[in-house]
């Protein structure tokens, strides 16, 4: 955590309940349901999302806690780009000099280096072409208005979390940036993307965003409402563009999450962990220990 808004001078006083879900089993029985199976008290979003992308990658993961093969330099290059455009708001916030794209950058070189696992790079990549991506696509968020945006920052990198249905662990999710205008609260999340995102992109992505506005609203308890969403893609090109994409809140999209993730616990819960071969297995981490893998000459693209 960089920044979080319970933290922040003008936040919500001790009346906010600031629940850590990994302070410890409750007694809620969901919970210890959740840390028999997962050793969490809790479900992630990104826990979610892996089991609705493959249930037995899931499984490997975060249930058998397999040994990965290697690491994608995806992940670790979005880790990297995130950590860059937190600090850019961080040193706003602070009133610090913005530090070069070139220091901001450094992070992927030194994530790509440290890495305690084989790093597996896509065809054509490297640490230097990388590392050299990643300058140019920190050059175009400073030079982006997204770099400095209307309003105050109140929150880099925090977890937002909660319960949203007492059938369900409760949910814990990271938050890229929140600031404050006179409209209220806008949640940011950052993307960084091959491509740019349309509308239909946008929407697949959405209730990640309104889940965690959801989640956000509840811990802050009334002292100020999240009335913005909207996700900021930096795409990785040659001539890197930043957009934003402001996502409109609908209760029903919320609702329709929560049903989701309510199916997805109900499958851990139940160890239901089938193989979903697909564009997945070509970057996954576990093939060499799944029997339904689909090799890279066979595989499918990925969407
Ligand atoms: S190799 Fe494919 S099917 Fe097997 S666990 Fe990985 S993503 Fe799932």
């Amino acid at each position: 955590m960089i920044s979080s808004i319970s933290n922040h001078p003008q936040g919500p006083t001790a009346k906010t309940p600031r629940r850590n879900p990994t302070d410890g089993v409750s007694s809620s029985g969901v919970e210890a349901e959740a840390m028999s199976i997962t050793d969490r008290p809790y479900l992630s979003w990104t826990q979610v999302s892996s089991y609705q992308q493959c249930p037995r990658a899931f499984a490997f993961r975060y249930v058998e806690h397999a040994e990965p093969d290697f690491v994608p330099s995806s992940l670790l290059f979005g880790s990297a780009m995130h950590e860059a455009f937190a600090r850019v708001h961080e040193c706003d916030m602070e009133g610090l000099p913005i530090p070069s794209s070139e220091e901001l950058a450094g992070k992927v070189s030194n994530l790509l280096g440290a890495s305690l696992l084989p790093v597996k790079y896509s065809k054509g990549e490297s640490a230097e072409t990388l590392h050299a991506l990643g300058i140019r696509m920190v050059e175009a968020f400073l030079a982006s208005p997204e770099s400095k945006p209307e309003g105050q920052p109140v929150c880099i990198e925090d977890r937002a979390s909660g319960s949203i249905d007492p059938q369900i662990p409760p949910i814990e999710g990271k938050v890229d940036f929140v600031r404050l205008t006179k409209d209220g609260l806008v949640l940011r999340d950052y993307k960084t993307a091959r491509s740019k995102w349309n509308a239909d992109k946008v929407e697949e992505g959405a209730p990640q965003l309104r889940l965690y506005a959801t989640l956000l609203n509840e811990q802050l308890d009334g002292w100020r409402k999240i009335t913005g969403l909207e996700f900021v893609t930096v795409t990785k090109a040659v001539k890197p563009v930043v957009t934003t994409h402001e996502v409109p809140m609908r209760r029903e999209s919320v609702q329709a999450c929560i049903d989701q993730i309510g199916q997805v616990w109900d499958g851990i819960r139940k160890s239901v962990f089938p193989t979903r071969p697909g564009w997945p297995c070509k970057t996954c981490p576990y093939a060499s220990k799944c029997p339904a893998a689909i090799k890279p000459a066979g595989a499918f693209d990925e969407p």
